[in-house]
């Protein structure tokens, strides 16, 4: 039994791209996967979304990098070769794996159609029980389980993001009941997740506020993503004028910065979810709270159920995210700009043009 390297412990030779260190500089490596089993499901890689996790656990940032490591977490491709056992797709199909690749199916989560809380969910990179490589290459394997079926004529490319940043907002919205037509409901932040709350509650028929530090995003919030209006957050005139206003608020903003102001933008019974993960403790007073009996929140992703619930109704009210199409060769570059939010919204690599073995 020797040693085993990335390129030969499995029999199938894949190519991707992969951080070796904390540098999180990515680079091109030969390595391998699975043969397909009889309930997987093989796809080549098209397109991968480039999620503001990637670049954080690249660096090593949340301090559970194993590398090398080979990021991406949006994946969307056609399917090549499934197991004898598959139903869900056939060769041909376009598919898209998320944020899981595994997880028990036995416990109460996995049985509510809630894999993404379940003690046994596999990450679909840098997983901290197994091996597991991302989307940053040039195929995957995936238990047909955590395959999402693709829409017809549904944009493979702005559609791949919705793998991650959409789930990511369509689950709370779903969870906490800020879903219902005439709501008033504040997105903070609008970034890669923030832009896609705001399609997603518009197609709900819910009233949004976006909540930013930037003015300059006002215009194509409300022009190009159809906010009904904008509050710059660091303008105390403004924050003042929309206090009490909200039944929710999704928080997408991943920064360190202060819940009160948000928290005081709600009305009674009103629900602050956070879906960002500010590596600093948030500083959180109990009175807000209680004067209006006011909630805050959490949420991650969401089901496997509920990403092909959410693909769909993306598809039906063609919701995309706004993205900047890279080559693979980019993707440092890609890192270094979002390390400095320096994007417009998402990045997405072209995998399956130009991903080429040297
Ligand atoms: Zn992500
Ligand atoms: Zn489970």
């Amino acid at each position: 039994m020797g040693s085993k390297s990335p390129e030969t412990e499995h029999p199938v030779k894949a190519l991707g791209y992969a951080a070796r260190d904390t540098s999180g500089v990515l680079s091109p490596i030969n390595f391998s996967r699975r043969e397909t089993g009889d309930e997987d499901v093989r796809f080549k890689v098209l397109y991968c979304g480039v999620c503001h996790s990637d670049l954080h656990s690249v660096r090593n940032e949340w301090h559970n990098a194993k590398y090398p490591m080979i990021p991406g977490h949006e994946i969307v491709g056609v399917v090549t070769e499934v197991g004898s056992k598959v139903k869900k797709v056939k060769v041909g199909d376009k598919v898209g794996v998320g944020c899981m690749v595994g997880c028990c199916h036995s416990c109460d989560q996995c049985g509510a159609d809630q894999e993404q809380y379940c003690p046994k969910m596999v990450q679909t990179y840098n997983d901290s029980s197994m091996v597991t490589y991302g989307g940053y290459s040039d195929h995957m394997v995936a238990n047909e389980h955590f395959i999402v079926t693709w829409p017809k004529d549904y944009p493979l490319d702005g559609g791949a993001p919705l793998l991650c940043a959409g789930i990511t907002v369509y689950s709370p919205i779903r969870y906490y009941g800020l879903d219902k037509p005439g709501m008033h409901v504040g997105v903070v932040g609008l970034g890669g997740l923030g832009h896609v709350a705001v399609k997603f509650l518009k197609a709900l028929g819910v009233k949004v506020t976006v909540i930013s530090t930037s003015p300059e995003k006002k215009e194509e919030a409300i022009n190009t993503f159809g906010a009904d209006s904008f509050l710059v957050s660091r303008d105390q005139a403004q924050m003042q004028s929309g206090v009490g206003s909200m039944d929710g608020i999704i928080d997408t903003v991943s920064a360190d910065h202060p819940l009160v102001p948000l928290i005081a933008l709600l009305k009674p019974n009103g629900k602050l979810v956070l879906v960002g993960g500010p590596t600093k403790p948030y500083e959180l007073p109990a009175f807000p709270l209680l004067f209006g009996r006011k909630m805050v929140g959490g949420s991650l992703i969401g089901g496997i159920k509920e990403t092909q619930e959410m693909i769909e109704f993306a598809a039906k009210h063609n919701i995309t995210a706004a993205i900047e199409l890279i080559p693979i060769e980019y993707i440092n570059t890609a890192m270094e700009r979002l390390a400095k939010t320096d994007v417009r919204y998402r990045f997405v690599i072209d995998i399956g043009n130009t991903l080429k073995a040297a």
